[in-house]
C-alpha cells in the first residue's frame, strides 16, 4: 500500500530488458546511438511534429530548467503557479539556469487567463529597470493533480501568445494528464500554443529519463550547447535512449498511464464512499483528500505509506481531519487499494 509517490515505483521489465538488450557491442556516444533515431521518430510521430527537436535529460529539474533557460533571457520573467514544481521542488535550478526569476501568478494549482494577463501586465511598467516578459510555465498534470482542459491550454496559451511570449509544458505526469483528457498529444501541446515540453518518463516507470521536445527546431542547437554546459549531456547516452525507445514501443507509456489513472480513480471512489473530502478534484492519478487521524493511524500501523499534507499524525483528538497526498504509480495493484479502503 505505497502511495508515497509516482517515483518510488518500480522500473518495468521490458524497460530493464531494453536495457539489457541495448547492452551489447558499441554504440556512438553523445546522442548519436541509433536507439536515439528511433526515440527522435517516434517523438515526432507521437506528437505529429515531423520537425520537432528532442532531447533527453536524467531528471525532471534539468528538463524545465534547460528548456526554460532556452525559452528565457536572464532579465526576463517566468509566469508560472505559486505551487509549480520549478517554484517549490527545484532549489532555484529554473532560476540557476534561465538567469531570470519567477513570477507567480496569484491563485491556486491552475492558473486563469485573466490572472496571467493581470501578471503579465504588471511586468515591463519600469523600462530597464524590471524585470522583462518572459515564458509561461504551465504544469499538466498540476501538482494538485488536476488537469488543464483543452480549452483551458488555448486560454492560457492565447494570453502568452498576445504578449508574444513562449509557452513551456512541465509533463512530468504528461501521460496520465493525455489519459485524462483522451486527446491526442498535438492537441495539449502545439496545437493549443506550447512551444517546449517536458515529457515525463521516470514518473511513469522509467529508471530516469526525460525528453524535452521543441516544436520550434531553430531552438535545438541552442538547447544542445545549453545541455552540455550544464553538465546534463549523457556520454553513454544509449542507455537513455533505450529507456524513453521502451517507453513508447506498443504504447507502454499510455497503457501505464491509464492503470494508474483507473487505479486512483478506484482509490477516490472508495474514499468518497468512505465520506472522505477532497482538498482538490483527483482527475489523473494523484488524490487530495482528508480522514480523521484514527483512520490515517489505522492506515499507518497496517503499513500503507503515504504523506500527510501540512498535518501530523500526532495529537490527542483523534477525530480531526487530516489531509493527505495518495499516488498511485503504474504498479499499483487493485489489491493493495482494495485493502487499504477496507482498511479506512
Ligand atoms: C516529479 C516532478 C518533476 C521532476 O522532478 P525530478 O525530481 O527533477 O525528476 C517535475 N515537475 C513535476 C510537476 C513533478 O511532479
Amino acid at each position: 500500500m505505497h502511495f508515497a509517490s509516482d517515483n518510488s515505483g518500480p522500473v518495468h521489465a521490458e524497460v530493464l530488458a531494453a536495457l539489457t538488450e541495448a547492452n551489447q557491442g558499441y554504440q556512438m556516444a553523445y546522442g548519436a546511438d541509433t536507439l536515439m533515431n528511433e526515440v527522435r521518430d517516434q517523438i515526432r510521430g507521437i506528437f505529429e511534429a515531423p520537425g520537432a527537436a528532442v532531447y533527453l535529460v536524467a531528471t525532471g529539474t534539468a528538463a524545465n530548467s534547460l528548456a526554460l533557460a532556452t525559452l528565457s533571457q536572464p532579465w526576463e520573467t517566468v509566469f508560472c503557479s505559486p505551487v509549480a514544481h520549478i517554484h517549490e521542488d527545484e532549489c532555484n535550478a529554473p532560476e540557476f539556469y534561465t538567469g531570470a526569476k519567477l513570477t507567480l501568478v496569484p491563485g491556486g494549482d491552475k492558473m486563469t487567463p485573466e490572472a496571467l494577463r493581470q501578471s503579465i501586465e504588471g511586468e515591463e511598467t519600469r523600462g530597464v529597470h524590471g524585470p522583462q516578459r518572459g515564458p509561461v510555465s504551465i504544469t499538466q498534470v498540476t501538482e494538485r493533480g488536476t488537469v488543464y482542459s483543452l480549452a483551458e491550454l488555448q486560454a492560457l496559451c492565447g494570453v502568452a501568445k498576445e504578449y508574444g511570449l513562449p509557452v513551456h509544458m512541465d509533463g512530468a505526469r504528461f501521460a496520465n494528464a493525455l489519459a485524462a483528457l483522451n486527446c491526442s498529444p498535438a492537441e495539449m501541446t502545439w496545437k493549443a500554443g506550447v512551444d517546449a515540453v517536458s515529457f515525463g518518463g521516470t514518473k511513469n516507470g522509467l529508471l530516469g529519463v526525460e525528453a524535452v521536445v521543441f516544436f520550434d527546431e531553430t531552438k535545438a542547437w541552442e538547447f544542445e550547447l545549453r545541455r552540455k554546459r550544464g553538465a546534463h549531456l549523457f556520454s553513454k547516452h544509449r542507455y537513455l535512449s533505450a529507456q524513453m525507445a521502451a517507453y513508447l514501443r506498443d504504447d507502454l507509456w499510455l497503457r501505464s498511464a491509464r492503470q494508474a489513472n483507473a487505479n486512483c480513480a478506484r482509490l477516490a471512489d472508495g474514499l468518497r464512499v468512505a465520506g472522505a473530502a477532497f482538498l482538490h478534484e483527483p482527475q489523473a492519478n494523484i488524490v487530495f483528500a482528508s480522514f480523521p487521524r484514527h483512520q490515517h493511524k489505522r492506515l499507518h500501523e497496517a503499513g500503507a505509506v503515504y504523506h500527510l499534507w501540512g498535518d501530523s499524525l500526532d495529537g490527542a483528538n483523534e477525530d480531526e481531519m487530516l489531509a493527505c497526498r495518495l499516488v498511485c504509480d503504474w504498479s499499483i495493484g487493485t489489491d493493495q487499494i482494495d485493502r487499504f479502503l477496507t482498511l479506512l
